[in-house]
């Protein structure tokens, strides 16, 4: 199929529907509450004893949950709720039959209508408004795809949601992919960790002024903007205070799965490395684990990394 043939199937889809459905709670003063925490939101509009929705939750009130449409409790999979359209689904196969498979999210725009309030029930319908000629850009050589969704309070019109998506043909890296774990960047703020680490010391850095230690190595003080500090070695002993499993994207250097870890070192500070003499799907949050030193880049090199053993005597 010509690029010409492709562009006009694909422009037939325009006006189509993309989908539609309900909001899988209604407006409710405990979402706005959680919102306005993470976003820093204090307006008192939104805060008070009773709060309008900030606007710009406007899409939070289509979302369909982590486990996607259908997965609420009591939500049958037929109600309807954040279903997508089957001319969105052949549009998306019609770009992937093209080469295009792979997606990213470049802009979005919102109008308000009006002010959401607790108990506003949400419905909304969202249909296919554009699709662009081929474009290339630096990821690779696709189609903008715009959505735009009129989402309704108890039926009423209270804001647009317009959504633009690249759908594209990934470009490949033509750079060779090094076989070499990535070297530390050592610089004049953190020099004095590394000569630490060569000699098989943890150094953090405690403030001159307030005594707040830190990690990573800075040149001022996070708490009172001192630039005085002193390093302090830490003892070793630390906890797993979160981690990742990773599997993908595959790297020569990092056979797969590694775990990263976020430990929390004795001293109270933290530190991200890798956990090491465990297989990764047995690592627990709050596992103890022990600092050790290892040359991460073969016998012969000196170059040492920190990393933390889990295993260890609690
Ligand atoms: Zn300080």
């Amino acid at each position: 199929m010509s690029d010409d043939d492709l562009f006009a199937r694909l422009r037939a889809y325009e006006g189509r529907p993309a989908g539609s459905g309900g909001g899988r709670d209604p407006v409710n003063a405990t979402m706005i509450g959680h919102w306005c925490e993470v976003m820093g939101e204090a307006g008192p509009a939104y805060t008070g004893p009773d709060p309008v929705a900030p606007p710009a939750m406007l899409q939070v009130w289509i979302m369909a949950g982590l486990s996607g449409p259908g997965s609420a409790p009591g939500e049958s999979g037929d109600s309807g709720v954040s279903r997508r359209s089957p001319a969105y689904d052949e549009l998306f196969a019609l770009l992937e039959s093209a080469g295009c498979t792979a997606v990213v999210a470049t802009d979005c725009e919102q109008e308000y209508v009006r002010l959401l309030r607790p108990g506003d029930v949400i419905t909304f319908d969202s249909v296919i408004e554009s699709v662009s000629p081929r474009k290339t850009t630096k990821l690779g050589t696709g189609h903008f795809i715009t959505t735009r969704t009129e989402i309704r309070a108890n039926g009423e019109l209270a804001g647009t949601h317009r959504f633009r998506i690249l759908k594209y043909a990934p470009v490949a890296d033509p750079r060779p992919a090094s076989a070499e774990r990535p070297r530390p960047v050592i610089n004049r703020d953190n020099a004095g960790f590394w000569e630490g680490v060569a000699a098989h010391k943890l150094l953090l850095q405690r403030c001159g002024e307030c005594g707040t230690l830190r990690f990573p190595w800075l040149p001022g003080c996070g708490g009172c903007g001192s630039a005085l500090w002193e390093a302090v070695e830490a003892c070793g002993a630390g906890t797993v205070h979160s981690y990742v499993v990773m599997h993908h994207p595959p790297h020569p250097a990092f056979p797969t799965p590694y775990a990263v870890g976020l430990i929390e070192l004795a001293e109270g500070v933290r530190m991200i490395s890798n956990v090491t003499g465990i297989a990764p799907e047995r690592i627990r949050i709050g596992m103890p684990v022990e600092l050790e030193f290892v040359r991460a880049y073969g016998p012969a090199d000196e170059q040492e990394l920190p990393v933390f053993r889990a295993g260890v005597k609690t």
